[in-house]
């Protein structure tokens, strides 16, 4: 059986790590036939776009996808075309587990939670205007599209139904993967309307899983209960721009973005890609590590059913980290991106 999949390269440092994640996914021996499509910054002149049509297309049509970063210009031009993608193809979970592996300097160990994170509203909608005001302060013009006036406004929209979706995804997930606990993150005690209805709506659906844990937390506080005892969670469920940064976070306590996977998932449909962006600054270098991207593909090998290959591949990643001895500079080593994934490709392949 072959599956056809497709591969988004990204811009920066994501085509480097893209072209070494093919190559280590194909050394598994899953049959793969890669579509490879263009988006980001580097081909948006050549198409007049840095999402092209075929890009959608492509992933609409394979249903399975991976892709490398893709910059996102701050404060001006296209918004984000991981935001679109997401949004475009309802991609509404995005997965990030966050374990620890030995070898990774951390100041944690056996870290093992997932954070889940609402993909398709809250203020990553981007409904926002600036605001002209007279001299008394009153509103006389907004208009969308427009930034760098003296105020501006976003509107942060939440809805029962979305919400629904993701706290059901975070409870199958759960069920699933054997974990004991889901905790719902908001600030619902500031933000009574919006906050207030992910969380009563997280209530309703935690007593339909009577056999998972469910607990609420308040984001501030979450942020300091993750850095003190990060061993008392399991499954987090947050809206959109919460599960943005505590991803970082929980990045941050496994030991960085270099080993931090993602997916992006929707109904009968799914995106893999690092959490980490990309990197412009190493691009070109073969320098940063591919183990996120790579962890990721491991994610896309579970999602498709190739468990036994799903589970050589993690090993294969954990004796290399592990080992130290070929593992890039974020890791403590000197090793290049392609030697890395050189070596995760001979682990492969030995046997047992
Ligand atoms: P970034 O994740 O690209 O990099 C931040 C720092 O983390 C890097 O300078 C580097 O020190 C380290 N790092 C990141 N990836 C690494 C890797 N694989 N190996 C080793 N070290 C690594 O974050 P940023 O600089 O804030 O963002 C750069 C661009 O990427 C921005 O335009 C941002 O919008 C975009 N971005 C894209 C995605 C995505 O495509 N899904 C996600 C996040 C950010």
């Amino acid at each position: 059986m072959s599956y056809k999949i497709t591969l988004i390269p990204g811009d920066g440092t994501g085509p480097e790590i893209s072209q070494v994640t093919k190559r280590v996914l194909d050394a598994t021996g899953v049959k793969i036939d890669w579509e490879v499509v263009e988006a980001g910054s580097d081909v948006a002149e050549k198409y007049g776009t840095p999402l092209p049509e075929n890009v959608i297309n492509s992933i609409r049509k394979n249903k399975v996808a991976i892709k490398g970063p893709i910059t996102t210009p701050i404060g001006s031009g296209f918004r984000s075309v991981n935001v679109a993608l997401r949004k475009e193809l309802d991609l509404y979970a995005c997965l990030r587990p966050c374990k620890s592996y030995i070898g990774v300097k951390s100041k944690y160990e056996n870290i093992n939670l997932v954070v889940i994170r609402e993909n398709t509203e809250d203020l990553y909608a981007g409904v926002e205007f600036d605001i002209n005001t007279d001299a008394t302060g009153q509103i006389i013009k907004l208009s969308e599209g427009k930034i760098r006036s003296d105020s501006a406004i976003s509107i942060k929209p939440i809805s029962r139904f979305a919400t629904e979706r993701i706290v059901k995804f975070a409870f199958e997930y759960a069920r699933k993967n054997k974990r004991k606990k889901v905790t719902a993150v908001t600030k619902a005690n500031i933000m009574k309307f919006t906050d207030g209805l992910f969380l009563e709506t997280a209530r309703e659906v935690a007593k339909n899983y009577s056999d998972i844990e469910y607990e609420e937390r308040l984001i501030d506080n979450m942020c300091m209960q993750l850095v003190q005892k990060p061993e008392l969670y399991d499954v987090l469920v947050l809206p959109n721009l919460y599960g943005d940064i505590i991803s970082d976070l929980c990045a941050g306590l496994i030991g960085g973005l270099g080993i931090a996977p993602g997916a992006n998932i929707g109904e009968g449909i799914a995106l893999f890609e690092p959490v980490h962006g990309s990197a412009p600054k190493y691009k070109g270098l073969d320098k940063v590590n591919p183990t996120a991207m790579i962890l990721s593909g491991v994610l896309m090998l579970d999602y498709l059913g190739e468990k036994k290959a799903a589970e050589k591949l993690e090993k294969a990643v954990k004796t290399v980290i592990a080992e130290k001895k070929v593992v890039t500079y974020d890791l403590g080593g000197t090793a290049k991106t392609s030697e890395m994934a050189d070596e995760i490709i001979r682990k492969l392949r030995v046997k047992g």
